[in-house]
């Protein structure tokens, strides 16, 4: 089968991550999660002590970041100067300084040559904010994955509730609004809808709902694949 890829963009806490990765494994190719990129990225930042606010800071430090990426077991390893640190990146401080590195061209620039060149190698569901519209244009699926502010909260709220760790609500909330805010409002690549991407709103539907969803259109879209 000719080589495709599944571009999926939207908020935080939309279900991205867990749907694409449901979603690679039956479409049999790769998942490539650009959020890890960006937070490796932002876990170098604060080991380098850089104040974010600080562009031409960042720029500098971000020269010294070489990030990459490997497949464990079919699941993506991210590696900063040769370390994994998959295990360390899914902190509310590194997705918060994630957010604010993620304005930097020169950061965004490294990062999206290196996912591009991914992308150009092997099919993929690739998931992050630009995919559809910066990253991957000419993607043969694309897919805007929403939910309300509130339910996204909520998820977030069960799975640290879950984790044993502590949790508020309404901080969650509070943080989510920030991070979609900055997301949706940067000057390069924000977080948007792609002309022709499909919108899917997972407030109120189930991962399987959703999993079929895409699935259905996946095969409106490249004829090859069929289940
Ligand atoms: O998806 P995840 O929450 O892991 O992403 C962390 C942060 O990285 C996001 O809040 C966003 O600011 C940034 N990001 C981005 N472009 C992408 C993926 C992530 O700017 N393609």
């Amino acid at each position: 089968m000719e080589r495709f890829s599944v571009a999926i963009d939207g908020p935080a806490g939309a279900g991205k991550s867990t749907i694409a990765k449901s979603l690679s494994k039956r479409l049999g190719v790769i998942y490539v999660d650009t959020g890890a990129m960006y937070r490796a990225m932002a876990l170098h930042i604060l080991r380098s002590g850089v104040d974010p606010s600080d562009t031409e800071a960042v720029t500098k430090a971000s020269g010294s970041a070489d990030i990459s990426i490997d497949f464990a077991d079919g699941i993506q390893q991210v590696l900063l100067n040769g370390e994994n640190v998959s295990g360390v990146i899914r902190t509310e401080e590194v997705s918060a300084m994630a957010s604010k590195v993620s304005v930097n061209p020169e950061v965004r620039k490294k990062l999206v040559e290196l996912q591009q060149k991914l992308a150009s190698e092997k099919s993929v569901v690739m998931d992050g904010r630009d995919i559809g519209t910066v990253v991957l244009p000419n993607a043969e699926v694309k897919i805007y994955l929403t939910a309300s502010v509130e339910v996204r909260a909520e998820r977030r709220y069960k799975e640290l509730i879950e984790k044993g760790e502590a949790a508020e609500l309404e901080a969650i909330k509070a943080e989510i609004r920030e991070r979609d805010e900055r997301d949706m409002n940067r000057e390069i690549s924000p977080l948007k809808q792609a002309d022709d991407a499909y919108l899917l709103d997972s407030s109120y539907m189930s991962i399987d709902e959703v999993l079929e969803a895409m699935l259905d259109r996946i095969e409106k879209k490249v004829p090859a694949w069929q289940r």
